[in-house]
């Protein structure tokens, strides 16, 4: 049995619920992948089907009446016709034998009397109109999913556009919402204070309310952020422009899964805890302890939870000057930062390199990825592969697709960014002498966490691991050199790899 295919949409008012010429081909065609069927043409046309006279379906007529072609697929009959004249054309045709089997998705056919019977009340009822409204909407959010626009409302920090009918970026919530996944990435919140924190900050829900518990790990999940598209449980790609990174976004489904972990609470809040392990290994933990004389003090020591140990415990003063010892090491003044900030601008304009090349090899490769994806589709549709492989492999190029635009976009970033990331770095290190000017005891602990790790407590002293390129900041001498550490520490642009 050879089919040929079908599509029309007209342009008038009452047809604006059918889906589109393109979508309906496309269902068409994966209908008939489905269903094993044999095309032989397919053809479409943009006319209403209330007067007789159209020319492509007087074409396909006598395409079936050659007997090039014995059969129909057909979105529904009322895209076949809609006037008597045609609907009594296609029944004389299964009359006659010359159309042998004719294939609706949405509507069953065969030809019995019956059969018969009930297309051309459909052919003639535009009461089947409102009935398959609803399926036909369906489709069309499919459609949609497919063309990577998402069909319903925009998550948080995007916006439906009712004009182009997309998505654009909320630009006002976008970089809140970019902040929100870094706060997280710190592995400093819980669900709780990450929600403190969007209070604080007024990160607001879609419909401007404060953001619900439950929507905060819903948002932290969500892969529309990062240009894809979950539905129906299969992963698409979106034609939104990503608003964090795929980076950022593993980090913090790392984040997630480890503290979805049961694990027990602390008591108390000591300032410096969780700053550093014991020697030994074990963590270490912290108690009030009252002198004699009535005085209070901290005491941070080993839990001993790896066995016998040997290290002392360290009063919390003690270990206060000795974190301020070590944040005096990388502070950098406001008088110094302003002349850093002055030599790597220089620095930067005179830095011409450019990436041109790198860009253009990922380039390719990106282009010949969307003929692979392209092609795998025409196999799909060829009906080679089933769903399952077909979704497996189209997952699989989709995830080197994005690892790909994200290379691009890192080099294009960190080609024209790498004085930002120094500033980034440099500004840090002046924040090390404002909270040594201001005394923050608070704000010490995730910032010397965040530049350094597996700090130890040893001979009742803080054994300080510098993160780099913090310990080049930490031994180089005073003033600063400045322009070499940043050029050590991997913020220009010619330690990029592809
Ligand atoms: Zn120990």
């Amino acid at each position: 049995m050879r089919y040929v295919i079908y599509a029309r949409k007209s342009t008038e008012e009452d047809d604006r619920q059918v889906l589109s010429i393109e979508a309906q081909l496309t269902e068409l065609k994966e209908f008939a992948a489905k269903e094993k069927l044999e095309i032989v043409a397919s053809l479409d046309e943009a006319k209403t089907a209330k007067e007789p006279g159209r020319i492509v379906f007087g074409e396909m007529v006598s395409f079936l009446e050659k007997g090039k072609a014995d059969g129909i697929i057909c979105w529904h009959p009322d895209r076949l016709a809609r006037n008597s004249v045609d609907g009594g054309k296609i029944i004389h045709l299964v009359d006659r034998g010359v159309i042998k089997s004719m294939k609706f998705p949405c509507f069953w056919f065969e030809p019995t009397p019956q059969g018969l019977f009930m297309l051309q009340i459909a052919f003639g009822q535009s009461k089947y109109f409102v009935d398959n409204l609803r399926e036909n909407v369906k489709r069309g959010l499919r459609q949609k999913i497919r063309n990577g626009i998402w069909p319903s409302k925009a998550p948080m920090g995007y916006l439906n556009n009712p004009k182009t009918r997309g998505i654009d970026v909320d630009q006002d919530k976008a970089p809140k919402l970019r902040e929100f996944f870094e706060q997280y990435a710190t592995g400093q919140h819980t669900l709780f204070s990450l929600r403190q924190w969007s209070i604080q900050n007024n990160l607001l829900s879609r419909s401007e309310a404060q953001i619900q518990l439950s929507q905060i790990s819903k948002t932290l999940r969500n892969v529309f952020y990062i240009g894809l598209m979950k539905y129906s449980g299969e992963i698409h790609e979106g034609k939104q422009e990503p608003i964090i990174s795929k980076k950022l976004f593993d980090r913090v489904q790392e984040i997630l899964l480890e503290k979805g972990k049961p694990h027990k609470y602390k008591k108390h809040h000591f300032t410096f805890l969780g700053l550093m392990k014991c020697s030994c290994g074990a963590a270490i933990t912290a108690e009030y302890k009252r002198k004699k004389s009535g005085k209070e003090y901290v005491y941070y020591r080993c839990t001993r939870k790896k066995g016998p140990c040997e290290e002392l415990f360290l009063r919390d003063n003690i270990l206060f000057t000795q974190i301020k010892e070590y944040l005096q090491k990388i502070s950098l003044s406001d008088v110094e930062l302003e002349k850093v900030f002055f030599d790597l601008e220089a620095e930067y304009t005179k830095d011409t390199s450019t990436h041109t090349a790198n860009i253009q090899n990922l380039k390719n490769e990106l282009a010949k990825i969307e003929t692979t994806l392209e092609k795998l589709l025409d196999v799909f549709l060829a009906g080679v592969l089933s769903t399952g492989e077909y979704t497996e492999r189209k997952q699989k190029i989709l995830t080197r697709k994005l690892e790909l635009k994200e290379k691009i976009k890192d080099i294009e970033e960190k080609g024209m960014n790498w004085l930002g990331l120094a500033k980034d770095f440099v500004l840090s290190l002046n924040k090390a002498n404002k909270l040594l000017e201001t005394n923050n005891q608070t704000e010490m602990t995730p910032f010397l966490k965040n530049i350094g790790s597996h700090h130890l407590l040893q001979n009742r002293q803080l054994v300080f691991s510098w993160q780099p390129p913090y310990n080049l900041a930490a031994e180089s001498g005073r003033p600063f050199d400045i322009s070499s550490i940043v050029h050590a520490g991997g913020f220009e642009p010619s330690t990029l790899s592809v």
